[in-house]
């Protein structure tokens, strides 16, 4: 059994946005909101997610991480990107990776997308609702979305959504351990070799760049014509030179 508690939806808005309800009404304690299907999913940028009932897994983590400073609060999504790339390889066997800095691919297409919401304390961060949307099943999702794919769709395995959950929370538990003693340093360790990445040509923003590393921060260290720079998350879009990754 896990150190969360689970509660289960068979239809809401958003689990992002009923974890922020719940935080700003005063929960802390760790907590996990699924739901069979979410009618308004938000990705970044209040962009729309589509979750499809019985689709997939649509689930945001409500927790108060110790000692992270809201500046680093977005890291957040390293870990669940990690913590779940980590439970999908162990299950399926599959070659997931991480494309920088909240998507999980497959076979180059866009699996599952991470979204952190935070709250603060002066300079620290209160709470985090850390948002997971993966897509499980075949055939559920929009045509126009030509980059996403599903676990079942490209390796053919329906998997057990609840052990998936408690592998994943297993090992989010303990890069949450790390993150929060030696912050993001471990965590980019553990998500460099199986970056998607790192080492790539891509685009930032449409303009063409070579991603050399990912520091410490978890900024993305990218060659450009003019220079090399740091890329935030959350500032930028990156995609591959003509695909998604
Ligand atoms: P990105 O990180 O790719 O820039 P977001 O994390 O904001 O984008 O995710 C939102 C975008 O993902 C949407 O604009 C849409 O293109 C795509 N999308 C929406 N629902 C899904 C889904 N279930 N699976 C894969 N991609 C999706």
């Amino acid at each position: 059994m896990s150190g969360w508690n689970i509660i289960h939806f068979d239809i809401i808005d958003s689990t992002n946005s009923e974890a922020k309800r719940r935080a700003k009404e005063g929960l802390r304690e760790n907590t996990l909101f699924r739901a069979d299907a979410q009618t308004a999913g938000r990705g970044r940028f209040d962009r729309r997610w589509e979750s499809p009932p019985g689709a997939g897994l649509w689930m945001t983590q409500l927790f108060q991480p110790s000692g992270i400073k809201a500046m680093a609060a977005g890291g957040a999504v390293f870990l669940s990107a990690v913590a779940l790339a980590d439970a999908l390889r162990g299950m399926t066997g599959a070659d997931v990776l991480i494309k920088w800095p909240n998507d999980l691919v497959l076979n180059g297409k866009k699996i599952c997308g991470m979204l952190a919401e935070c709250g603060l304390k002066g300079e620290m961060c209160d709470w985090i609702a850390l948002g997971t949307g993966l897509n499980l099943t075949k055939d559920a999702l929009p045509e126009e979305l030509i980059y996403a794919s599903s676990i079942e769709k490209e390796t053919g395995a329906r998997i057990d959504t609840d052990e998936l959950v408690e592998k994943y929370l297993a090992a989010f538990d303990a890069l949450r351990q790390l993150w929060e003693t030696e912050g993001l340093a471990p965590i980019i360790g553990r998500m460099l070799p199986i970056s998607a990445t790192v080492g790539r040509d891509v685009k930032v923003d449409g303009t063409p760049a070579k991603a050399l590393a990912i520091d410490t921060d978890g900024a993305l260290i990218c060659e450009f014509p003019d220079g090399v720079r740091r890329v935030l998350a959350g500032d930028v879009s990156v995609r591959g030179i003509t695909d998604y990754v």
